[in-house]
């Protein structure tokens, strides 16, 4: 199914497209359609920006979506709505995590407009903001986006570039991408986990990362009842201070990263291999 109506793609010769998240909530607001052709919203919905892609064929005038500092000529923005309150380092996703619902649609909609202005997806014509200053040479202030996946945060900058291309790819060649399909080909590893001393035997290991199942983890220590929200979840592990983690879910289950609690309990998380077991805290 066609993500973008035919009327938005108006004939013009463009470049590439650079993928963005705003730094913002989950819905599109005015400020943002201004700077982007395309945005996705949290639920994956696809609202078009103010300026048409006809607008960035010349940028002399002024009047153009203002997606990416000097390479805004002849390029497409895209955007997830998405990140308000992330941190680069330590990663912390905000309130708003990217979602993989969102990067997904995401990649179903670069691939729509690679097809429709014949852009071959090279790291050079269909890259992330964060990729901009290495990729093309341009100089930006600080760009990571959308260069992090909330559900995956293991995957190095590089990593990521190239799994968006492969995913903008395999739409073009008419492969589905859905959670499924990419859960099925990877499924997590069940190990043990030791936190704090409580020993739980239903952690997963994804990707090279291992996550801990949030609501036995919470009953084990004696938090409070973690509350979830869209991609992520709030909890109380101490008194009053409460954290928002990114969540993974996989089927009817609810993960958080192991790195992520070892730090919240001001600790780095080891490997015991003898046991398959992590070890927390
Ligand atoms: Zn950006």
């Amino acid at each position: 199914m066609a993500l973008l109506n035919e009327e938005w793609l108006p004939a013009a010769r463009m470049k590439r497209i650079i993928t963005h998240w705003t730094v913002g909530g989950y819905a599109a607001n005015d400020f943002e359609r201004e700077h982007y052709h395309f945005l996705i919203e949290g639920n994956g919905k696809v609202v078009r920006g103010e300026k048409s892609i006809v607008d960035n064929v010349n940028t002399t005038d002024g009047l153009y979506a203002a997606h990416t500092l000097n390479a805004n000529q002849e390029s497409i923005g895209v955007c997830a709505c998405c990140m308000s309150g992330a941190v680069e380092r330590p990663f912390r996703p905000g309130n708003f995590p990217l979602t993989e619902k969102q990067y997904l649609v995401m990649a179903g909609v670069v691939a729509e407009l690679c097809r429709a202005y014949d852009i071959v997806v090279t790291p050079q014509t269909v890259l992330g903001h964060g990729e901009v200053q290495i990729n093309l040479g341009i100089k930006q202030r600080g760009k990571w986006d959308p260069m992090v996946l909330p559900w995956d945060t293991a995957l190095s900058y590089t990593q990521v570039g190239t799994y968006f291309r492969s995913l903008v790819t395999r739409a073009l060649e008419g492969k589905p991408n859905d959670d499924q399909e990419i859960a099925a080909e990877d499924p997590p590893i069940l190990v043990k986990a030791r936190v704090k001393g409580k020993t739980f035997s239903d952690a997963i290991l994804d990707d090279g990362s291992s996550y801990l199942p949030i609501y036995s983890l919470a009953k084990a220590l004696g938090w409070q009842p973690p509350k979830i929200t869209g991609g992520s979840v709030m909890f109380s592990a101490s008194g009053t201070v409460k954290h928002t983690l990114a969540l993974k879910r996989v089927g009817a289950n609810s993960y958080v990263s192991a790195r992520d609690i070892a730090e919240i309990l001001g600790t780095t998380p080891s490997w015991e291999k003898a046991t398959r077991t992590v070890v927390v805290g």
